[in-house]
């Protein structure tokens, strides 16, 4: 459950169909509340949140379950892969889901672009006694928080189980992938300041990564000379491909399906 600020007008809340369609009328409620600096309006509401070290492991054997095979290189051209160059079998069609680079194997894509994101992550309790980044008596924060109406001051607080996922900012163009100071103390002071609990929390990291961004996603079969089995691209997801990935799987297979 969290608070999520608007400061537009009007608010976006194209969401909030699908949300009440699960949750039932109750689940977004419109509040206006006395926050750290003032007013605030927005809405409280409940909303998925995936834990990504544990889904990501989970989802990987699972496609191991489902007898996907592994393999960790960088694939240098399609046909250096189409020919086995890498140890692998031949292929009957290939997908590129290559994110930021998902351009550079299909000739080139000029709309592709990084739109910088930068986190800190904070135990979720400061009593961390067996090691593992959370309080051992439970977590102090539960609720999230989210003030994205203005990309370039953007601010969340994701309370997760063991640790705090706090953000960010959105630099369009920026291909820095290195966690940089200054930015790191300009989230810090907005995200303490709306909540004030951090403060007393130790820091455990620092991150940075690149959101794949483009004017629309891209999943279409490519034409390509280089090869002459089907190719697929999916990529450019912007900052929405965990939230997308799903639907995107199944496009594609639906597409492999079809071939
Ligand atoms: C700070 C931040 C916060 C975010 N928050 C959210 C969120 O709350 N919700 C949400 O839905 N999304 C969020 N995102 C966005 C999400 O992470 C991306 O949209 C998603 O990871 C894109 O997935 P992808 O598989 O298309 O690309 P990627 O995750 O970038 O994966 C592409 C992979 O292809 C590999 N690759 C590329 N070229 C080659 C090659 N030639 N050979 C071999 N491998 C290659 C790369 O190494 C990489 O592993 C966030 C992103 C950032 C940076």
């Amino acid at each position: 459950r969290g608070f999520l600020r608007e400061r537009l007008d009007p608010p976006d809340r194209s969401w909030v169909p699908t949300v009440t369609d699960v949750l039932g009328e109750d689940a977004v409620t419109e509040v206006e509340r006395e926050g750290t600096q003032g007013t605030e309006r927005g809405v409280e509401t409940t909303l998925p949140m995936i834990m990504t070290p544990t889904y990501l492991a989970w989802l990987m054997d699972s496609c191991r379950i489902a007898g996907v095979a592994f393999r960790w290189t960088t694939v240098q051209s399609l046909d250096l892969l189409v020919t086995g160059a890498y140890n692998t079998a031949p292929p009957e069609a290939v997908i590129i889901c290559g994110g930021i680079r998902g351009g550079e194997l299909l000739g080139g894509d000029d709309e592709i672009t990084p739109v910088r994101g930068q986190v800190i992550v904070f135990a979720n309790g400061s009593d961390d006694e067996d090691g593992d980044g959370g309080e051992d008596g439970g977590p102090v924060l539960t609720d999230w928080y989210v003030d994205d109406d203005d990309p370039e001051n953007m601010t969340y607080v994701f309370p997760r189980v063991d640790d705090i996922v706090v953000g960010g900012i959105a630099e369009v163009g920026n291909g820095n992938e290195d966690p940089d100071a200054e930015t790191a103390e300009a989230i810090l002071a907005r995200a303490e300041a709306l909540v004030p609990a951090l403060k007393e929390l130790p820091i455990l990291g620092h991150g940075a990564g690149l959101r794949p961004s483009r004017s629309s996603l891209r999943i279409e079969q490519v034409d390509t000379d280089e090869v002459s089995i089907p190719v697929i691209a999916a990529y450019g997801h912007g900052g929405a491909g965990v939230t997308l990935s799903w639907g995107t799987a199944e496009r594609v297979a639906e597409m492999v399906e079809q071939l």
